[in-house]
């Protein structure tokens, strides 16, 4: 069973509910954890060890000068101004590139091939007995985040429990983690800020059939406006965590609260087993 754990923003405690709940699995026959979010993985903090690194390639054009003609063809077609022709050769922009491969179609001369550029790495490592951990790492300055997400979940696999953790938003990346997935946990708090970013990220889940659920963080024990909202959008509110000084001494300090409170990595198991009721239920 695949899941994500998403949000509409950053700093909802995305990321806190991934690693609480990986680390709920990994005690409970296995686990593979995988940091979807290429632009900042952070997931390695909460479970630092020694990993095993492969690039993530992606094809980008490589010119033949003997073969071009310097007709303009590919300058013309490419919409990302990665190519510019020139009176006497090709530029190309290689972080501009987002390996379209259209260039070599409409190139008249059979002047472009394809070669290999890498936009960054997937590291993979067993920190825990029953976790893995798959972090997708994007290098600076590229653009590509959505190959990088894909990299590492093809890395991660398809068999047993898995959980994604998104990057924040519901950019492409977001996008990527969701395809194929069979369930999402949105975390939110309740707030009109964090509802606005909620309803987005509920109809990206809705547009590509994921069921969702909800994981309030924070709560202060007054979250009528957040209860409404996912009535109002039939979505079940899977847990809430609230905004106590137990709770907010442990994550402030990096901790995990399955690991460090009683009570909670309980909690998070029947988190995992509630969403494990509700995808059986719709196969
Ligand atoms: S592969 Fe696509 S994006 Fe890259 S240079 Fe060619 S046309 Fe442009
Ligand atoms: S389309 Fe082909 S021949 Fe024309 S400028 Fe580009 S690489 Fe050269």
């Amino acid at each position: 069973m695949k899941i994500v754990v998403a949000s509409g923003k950053g700093g909802t405690g995305k990321t806190t509910v991934s690693a609480n709940l990986a680390y709920a699995l990994a005690r409970r026959g296995g686990v593979t954890l995988v940091d979807c979010d290429v632009e900042e993985p952070n997931l390695h903090l909460f479970f630092p060890g020694e990993s095993e690194e492969k690039g993530v390639p992606v094809p980008v054009p490589a010119i033949d000068p003997e073969r071009c003609t310097l007709c303009g063809e590919c300058g013309h077609f490419c919409r990302y101004g990665a190519l510019t022709v020139l009176k006497d050769r090709v530029l190309f922009f290689a972080e501009l590139c987002h390996s379209c491969g259209g260039c070599l179609l409409v190139c008249p001369s059979g002047a472009v091939t394809e070669v290999g550029r890498e936009v960054g790495v997937v590291n993979t490592s067993h920190p825990l007995p029953g976790l893995t951990l798959v972090s997708g790492v994007m290098h600076e300055g590229e653009v590509l985040a959505p190959k990088v997400v894909a990299a590492a979940k093809e890395a991660a696999g398809e068999e047993g429990r898995i959980v994604y953790d998104a990057s924040p938003g519901v950019a492409c990346p977001v996008i990527e983690t969701l395809e194929g997935s069979d369930f999402c946990i949105l975390v939110t708090e309740s707030t009109p800020f964090g509802l606005h970013d909620l309803d987005l990220a509920v109809r990206a889940a809705a547009a590509l059939g994921v069921p969702a659920g909800v994981v309030i963080n924070r709560s202060d024990g007054e979250d009528e406006t957040a209860l409404t909202f996912c009535s109002e959008h039939d979505l079940p509110v899977l847990m809430t965590i609230p905004f106590d000084r137990g709770v907010a001494a442990v994550q402030n300090r990096g901790g995990l609260i399955a690991r460090d409170l009683p009570g909670w990595e309980e909690r998070f198991a029947e988190l995992w087993v509630e969403v494990a009721r509700r995808c059986e239920v719709r196969a």
